[in-house]
């Protein structure tokens, strides 16, 4: 489970309560404050200017004032054209101001008595709670502000998970194959566990590892195990983590990882798909480019600042080691290369039983067999399907898993789950056989494809129906011909619509096809220089994001791209047409095949093979 960072959770909560009393505190010395301001301006010395008696009473008889306000002996006067009182004066207590010579019709007087106890009450109530209501609203936005305040000062720091405790280890046993890999990073254990054998040899501890691999081949679980085997704590981090709108923040956040790394090392930084940041600088592409520069060379920098007794190893995984900048594996950097590939057919099984291992597996359940059927799929894959399995188990009420839940959940994992409450009209229905029976008989007739597994009408993921080709071994390279083969048996599903239901009624249930073949074909020109005339050249195509859309980057003329489209076409055009070959010469067998995927929704291997017996090869569709 990921942890937070802070380590001691004992430690923390006395922090959290004193933070909560200081800011109490806070607030009652606020409240206190304004309280003595309200006070001090309650009993605030009169600003009123003063003026003799004499002079007060002359005036008012001249009619200079509008209002006399006679509180005791004291008068607060108000002049004319001003809405309230400016002036004072204090006159004899013992005669009334009649008799000291007030014209009393100049002027009006009002008698105030002095001020009572419960007035003075109500006057400083009513200019205290209001304070009160503004003090409060202040302490709200304050603390508001100062939350968010907290949010802006925590965006440059690193995201990074810790693995630390025991619950989270992991060891190589519980890695399943990859042996080259795991024999490359137990060195790696070695440097974290006894760096001083190594420094007393004068020698250099590599500072950085790069894991290349495809997705879910366990390069994060290969790096835990790593941190595991050397019980060292191991931060985690995603390359895109870092990148963030803002310039800078990246940068920052790169710091304050490798800050916390080092107050803890030994200890391993992942950062997974290193190319988010580590991208080639320079080509002139992708929106966002400053900032993926700024972190790039903030992690260059903080490598480079390594001491040698500091000992925090990073580990970085990408699947695409040719994107990176070369400044990135320069020595002392990410000079290191583990590569790990997909899993072989015994890497499959021993994975499999792994994730097996804690399951109740029936005896009857055959995992070599799934390994063998699983070709192509990765460490990640195999997990799930084993999860899969389990899930189905128990929804059909299974105390064991058995080699039926098992072949489902490979077949839900492999090409998604059968929708059978998907109706189909009766029209639709004959379609879709013709279309599956179509990709069935190809791949059967034509010699370099792979051999059918299962064909059925009953849609499952996105697809109408699924025609199943699996290749009998673990294959490590392709063929121009078994390429060829594989667009033939692609295009063969809507070349049996045509020819069964005519030109006009082939249907939208090519589509996927359509798509795999026209994306197959441009690989084979562009990158693999297996076109006729470009013949063992290769073009290079970058993609990247500018700030709102996908742009293509590429190193040919307008020419070869015109010649590169011909190649596609020719490529797709010799497809269909050799599916054609096959299909119009074996009509029979096809109709035989649609009838029975009609009658039993599902035809699996040997029944393919036994309704297909004897089909032919027109030498037309032969390509030798
Ligand atoms: P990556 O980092 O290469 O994308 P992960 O390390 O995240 O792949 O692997 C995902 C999951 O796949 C792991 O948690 C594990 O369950 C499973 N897995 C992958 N490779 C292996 C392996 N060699 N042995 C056992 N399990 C594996």
């Amino acid at each position: 489970m990921p942890m937070d960072k802070k380590p001691n959770r004992s430690n923390r909560k006395p922090t959290k309560g004193n933070n909560r009393s200081a800011k109490n505190a806070g607030f009652i010395a606020l409240l206190i404050l304004f309280g003595l301001i309200i006070f001090a301006s309650v009993n605030q010395p009169s600003t009123l200017k003063e003026v003799s008696s004499s002079t007060a009473i002359s005036d008012a008889n001249a009619g200079k004032y509008s209002k006399i306000v006679v509180s005791g002996n004291q008068l607060d006067i108000t002049p004319k054209g001003q809405d309230k009182a400016t002036i004072k004066s204090y006159v004899d207590g013992g005669s009334s101001l009649k008799d000291q010579g007030l014209n009393t019709n100049k002027v009006p007087i009002t008698y105030k008595s002095q001020a009572s106890g419960s007035s003075a009450w109500v006057t400083l109530a009513s200019s205290i709670i209001p304070v009160f209501i503004i003090a409060g609203i202040l302490y709200f936005m304050l603390r508001s502000a100062q939350g968010q305040g907290n949010q802006a000062m925590s965006f440059g720091k690193s995201r990074a998970r810790l693995y630390g405790n025991e619950k989270d280890k992991v060891t190589f046993k519980e890695i399943a194959g990859s042996e080259e890999a795991k024999q490359d990073l137990e060195e790696v254990v070695e440097f974290l566990k006894f760096p001083k054998k190594f420094a007393g040899m004068g020698a250099r501890i590599p500072k950085g590892v790069l894991l290349v691999g495809p997705p879910g081949t366990g390069k994060t679980l290969l790096s835990r195990a790593v941190a595991g085997e050397a019980n060292v704590p191991f931060f985690s981090i995603s390359g895109s983590e870092f990148v963030e709108m803002f310039v800078g923040v990246g940068a920052s956040r790169v710091r304050d990882l490798f800050a916390k790394a080092k107050k803890n090392a030994p200890c391993i930084i992942f950062v997974d798909e290193i190319d988010a940041v580590g991208r080639r600088r320079g080509s002139g592409m992708g929106g966002g480019h400053d900032e993926r520069e700024q972190t790039l060379n903030q992690i260059l920098v903080e490598m480079d600042g390594f001491d040698q007794g500091e000992n925090v190893i990073v580990l970085a995984a990408t699947n695409r080691a040719d994107v990176l900048d070369p400044a990135l594996l320069r020595p002392g950097r990410f000079d290191r290369r583990v590569n790990i590939g997909l899993p072989d057919r015994k890497d499959r099984e021993a994975i499999l039983k792994v994730h097996f291992a804690k399951k109740p597996l029936a005896k009857t359940a055959d995992l070599d067999a799934l390994a063998a059927k699983a070709a192509g799929s990765s460490g990640a894959d195999l997990a799930n399907i084993a999860n899969e399995s389990a899930i189905i188990a128990a929804r059909n009420g299974h105390d064991q898993i058995t080699q039926h839940d098992v072949t489902e959940a490979f077949e839900r994992v492999a090409i998604g789950p059968e929708r059978k409450s998907k109706v189909m009209t009766e029209a639709d229905k004959v379609t879709t056989a013709y279309h599956e029976a179509g990709h069935a008989l190809v791949g059967h007739v034509l010699p370099d494809s792979d051999p059918v597994h299962k064909v059925t009408i009953i849609p499952r993921g996105g697809t109408g129906g699924v025609t199943w080709f699996i290749p009998p071994e673990d294959r490590v390279f392709v063929s121009l011909i078994q390429f060829k083969d594989i667009l033939a048996r692609g295009l063969g599903g809507r070349i049996a619509e045509e020819v069964m239901l005519g030109e006009d009624r082939i249907t939208t249930g090519a589509g996927s096809d359509l798509r795999g073949a026209a994306e197959l074909a441009r690989d084979m020109i562009i990158n693999q220089g297996m076109g006729k005339k470009l013949r063992d050249q290769v073009f290079r195509v970058e993609e990247g994001m500018m700030i709102d859309r996908m742009v293509h980057e590429r190193e040919y003329s307008e020419d070869t791209a015109k010649v590169i489209d011909q190649e596609v076409e020719s490529l797709i055009t010799e497809a269909a047409n050799r599916a054609r070959f096959v299909i119009k010469a074996n009509l029979d067998k096809l109709e035989v095949l649609k009838d029975r995927l009609i009658e039993k929704e599902t035809v699996d291997a040997d029944e393919v093979l036994e309704v297909l017996k004897g089909s032919k090869l027109p030498q037309t569709a032969s390509l030798y």
